[in-house]
């Protein structure tokens, strides 16, 4: 399956609320959501104002399709986080929420090392990162407890990462990470609890869009 490289703007619309996606340029008027907010495509004005009717199904699956376009997640990839949340002991919704948030992707977007999750993703996938000192090119690697993620020391001295050295804020770390932004490394205190997690996502909508 493909991954998808249209216009990542009208995500954001579809799902009508800003999803991030974009680093910097989210927190600008320039963001589309602020600019057009309404739907993408010929009848989204007039969808708009038919959201008012939606469906029970509907609302689900916007929570789903949400949570995918947030994490970055393909359809299957989605589906099996939720089987192994389901064979997890506590509440489904929280234990997928939290293995999203332990993908190695996301923990560089929360340590600020990136400015969004796509730019994370690819911090990754080019090589630029190690897992407990080796090299992984996996941005869905989940991390466990006592896990250090850092830049790889001949990243280092790329400008990117000498810059990020300078304005790294440890003040916006999650309190499950610590960060020692000298030699860009962190470490995992703890995994997220559900309290940690601050995405605006129901979790409750996407369990019930897989009992049906
Ligand atoms: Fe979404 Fe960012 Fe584009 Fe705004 S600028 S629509 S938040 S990706």
């Amino acid at each position: 399956m493909a991954r998808y490289t249209g216009p990542v703007c009208k995500l954001c619309r579809r799902e009508g609320e800003k999803l991030f996606l974009k680093g910097s340029r989210c927190l600008t008027p320039k963001c589309a959501v602020e600019r057009r907010a309404y739907p993408p495509g010929q009848h989204g004005r007039e969808n708009q104002y038919r959201r008012g009717r939606a469906s029970d199904y509907l609302l689900q699956l916007r929570e789903k399709q949400k949570a995918r376009r947030i994490y970055g997640v393909f359809e299957r990839q989605f589906s099996n986080y939720f089987t192994k949340a389901e064979r997890r002991s506590g509440l489904t919704g929280s234990n997928l929420l939290i293995m999203l948030e332990s993908r190695l992707d996301n923990v560089l977007y929360r340590l600020g090392w990136a400015d969004s999750r796509p730019q994370a993703r690819q911090l990754v996938q080019h090589g630029h990162v190690t897992l407990n000192g080796r090299k992984t090119n996996i941005p869905s690697a989940q991390v466990s407890v006592g896990d250090v993620v850092a830049v790889r020391p001949e990243s280092l001295k790329r400008t990117y990462f000498k810059g990020l050295r300078q304005n790294l804020d440890e003040r916006r770390v999650p309190r499950w990470l610590t960060l020692d932004p000298k030699n860009l490394s962190a470490k995992v205190v703890h995994l997220p609890t559900r309290e940690d997690i601050d995405v605006s996502l129901n979790e409750q909508l996407i369990v019930e869009y897989y009992s049906r």
